[in-house]
């Protein structure tokens, strides 16, 4: 596997393939890799002749507040993981090579990037769309692999591929779970043993939401209530957001429906988790 932290190293890498006809897939990551990000690199390496996974900790999609500098890292770790699975190529740029000195340009999807997460973390979504798009102009990906774990995020980057007209196919692949429920998150090593057991209230309020669909329920606050209900009997849980919308425009639904993105954000302690679900 060749480790390449140069745009213009890439790009030329790009070009060999390009001329040979061989299909790109891209696997956008932060690192800190675990098993839900090894199922998009699996899902590419099937779909595509060569695989290219980045590792980027994007500064501009995080808040002043937010936890940029202590957000975990471990290159040696995943390039030996990203090794085993038999990865042409892993990206990793700084963020001087990403944004040099002088940078001005963004891009914004509008009103997707505003709701469910966007009104807790404003701008992240903008820096979310910037980095994803000057990653495939450098990558040029036929497929690039995103997870459902992060729904917003999907959403937003397949609207922005639409509008703007890119020659890539964005791919969702299921979110991975740890055995006992918990959505797999890079931000999981942040929580305590007694955090770790509050986390769980989020996939459990899912899945009880879930019965309670598959059993006919359809009524929103029947389902929305009962998911607060049991994310408050947890004392380190606060409650960011609990939301069904609908899963092109992420407006609210009045009922539930097939298609209905069932998403929530939950502060345990200080780590901020999400979760979700598609009806
Ligand atoms: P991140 O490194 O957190 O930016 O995530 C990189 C990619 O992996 C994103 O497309 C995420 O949606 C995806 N991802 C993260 N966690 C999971 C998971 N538990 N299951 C599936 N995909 C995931």
């Amino acid at each position: 596997m060749k480790v390449i932290k140069s745009i213009p190293a890439l790009k030329s890498a790009v070009r060999r393939w390009k001329s040979k006809n061989k299909t790109i897939g891209f696997v956008p990551t932060m690192g800190y890799l675990h098993e839900g990000h090894l199922s998009l690199v699996r899902a590419s390496k099937k779909k595509a002749d060569v695989t290219v996974v980045s590792i980027f900790v994007n500064p501009t999609q995080f808040g002043p507040k937010e936890d940029f500098k202590t957000y975990p890292r471990d290159f040696e770790r995943d390039a030996g993981l990203l090794e085993k699975e038999g990865i042409a190529v892993l990206f990793y740029p700084d963020a001087e090579e990403m944004y040099p000195g002088g940078y001005k340009t963004y891009v914004e999807v509008h009103d997707l990037q505003d709701k469910l997460c966007g009104r807790s973390r404003p701008g992240h979504f903008r820096g979310v769309s910037t980095v994803v798009l000057k990653l495939f102009n450098i990558v040029r990906p036929d497929y690039a692999f995103f997870g459902q774990k992060d729904a917003q995020q999907a959403i937003i980057l397949r609207r922005m591929a639409r509008d703007l007209d890119l020659d890539v196919r964005v791919e969702v692949m299921p979110i991975v779970r740890e055995a006992d429920g918990l959505a797999m998150s890079s931000r999981n090593t942040y929580l305590g043993p007694d955090e770790r057991k509050a986390g769980l209230s989020l996939s459990r309020s899912l899945r009880q939401a879930k019965m309670r669909i598959d059993a006919g329920e359809r009524r929103l606050a029947v389902i929305l209530s009962a998911m607060k209900e049991m994310i408050a009997a947890e004392p380190l849980a606060r409650i960011d957001y609990i939301e069904a919308v609908d899963m092109d425009t992420l407006e609210p639904v009045k009922e539930i429906s097939e298609g209905t993105l069932i998403a929530l954000a939950v502060f345990i302690g200080k780590t901020r988790l999400i979760d979700n679900m598609i009806v």
